[in-house]
């Protein structure tokens, strides 16, 4: 890694970089550990109650970890956004959906559809990821989630780092698919150096010239991840292959691939009928695609002396 100076480990990233640190990060009764490795799997986004305790269930029978489920979703454009459902949930037809909601009836809107998402980890014992968009709505979302999810688009957002820093729960950072390991490793002792030190780099994909196919996004960088066990060795490292890929048929490997090189874990989309997906059709995995994978990981993880 050519833009990682030694001193930069001595000067900018000291507390990222400590090898002798004990880092705890604990997600509810999991104590994170070298040994194991975390499947966090769900939909890209709450859709209903039904739908999120159907793949609490399913996940949890094929050994997850914790469970996914976005609620508030920063899409490229504003007119896809499910929070822009005011029914999300309900089962009424769906309204206008050019509709941009106010901030209180996009936040009653959440609060409805991470009880769903509480009531599901809580009833098939798995923790809740979910991302965070507003610093302001860390004191309602930390009632429901157990992890906090930094989405790429926010790696650099200053009032998240800072009120994050705050909050009890632990921190999913991703890398944004422009971004040096050298800005990850930066954001990571922003965090450190407000004394947040419960914090987990999730790489998911880097943007090159080609991706093979029109539509799939970026390149997952397995690289990063012995890489980023060298200038942090502490901080457990995620791959999401679902948003890099953003084929269903691509994840699995790339998922497999990231285990073998290292990584503590996987952020992935799994969903009980993907192409009905209201976000992301294209690259969930169906809960039989997902119980394969979940068998080949712990094959792999096995002759890698760790388990699921
Ligand atoms: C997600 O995990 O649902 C998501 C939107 O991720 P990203 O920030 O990587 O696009
Ligand atoms: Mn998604």
């Amino acid at each position: 890694m050519k833009d990682i100076l030694e001193k930069d480990i001595q000067n900018n990233i000291p507390l990222i970089a400590r090898k002798d640190y004990e880092r705890h990060i604990k997600i509810k009764d999991i104590t994170l550990s070298d040994k194991k490795i975390s499947i966090i799997a769900g939909p890209c986004t709450v859709e209903s109650r039904s739908q999120i305790m159907d793949i609490a269930k399913n996940i949890k029978n094929c050994g997850a970890t914790m469970l996914r489920g976005g609620i508030f979703k920063p899409l490229t454009f504003p007119y896809g956004e499910p929070l822009a459902r005011p029914d999300a949930g309900s089962g009424l037809p769906e309204p206008d959906r050019l509709k941009i909601l106010s901030k209180k009836e996009l936040y009653d809107n959440a609060k409805r559809r991470l009880s769903f998402l509480k009531e599901a980890g809580e009833k098939y014992g798995l923790p809740v990821v979910s991302e965070i968009l507003y610093a302001d709505s860390i004191s309602m979302m930390q009632e429901f989630v157990d992890v906090f999810q930094v989405g790429y688009r926010h790696m650099f957002n200053m009032d998240l780092i800072e009120a994050l820093s705050k909050s009890n729960k632990p921190i999913l950072i991703k890398r944004h698919y422009g971004e040096s390991l050298r800005s990850l490793l930066g954001v990571g002792e922003h965090f450190e150096a407000r004394g947040k030190h419960d914090i987990m780099f999730c790489e998911r994909g880097v943007a090159v010239a080609h991706t093979h196919n029109i539509d799939s996004r970026a390149i997952i960088d397995i690289q990063a991840i012995p890489a980023l066990k060298e200038y942090a060795p502490t901080v457990p490292v995620f791959v999401d292959p679902s948003h890099a890929t953003f084929r269903r048929g691509y994840v699995a490997p790339v998922s497999r691939a990231a285990i073998a090189a290292g990584a503590d874990g996987l952020l992935v989309e799994v969903h009980g009928q993907p192409e009905k997906a209201w976000v992301d059709p294209l690259q969930s995995l169906d809960f039989k695609s997902f119980e394969k994978l979940m068998r080949e990981l712990n094959a792999i993880a096995k002759i890698l002396g760790r388990s699921l």
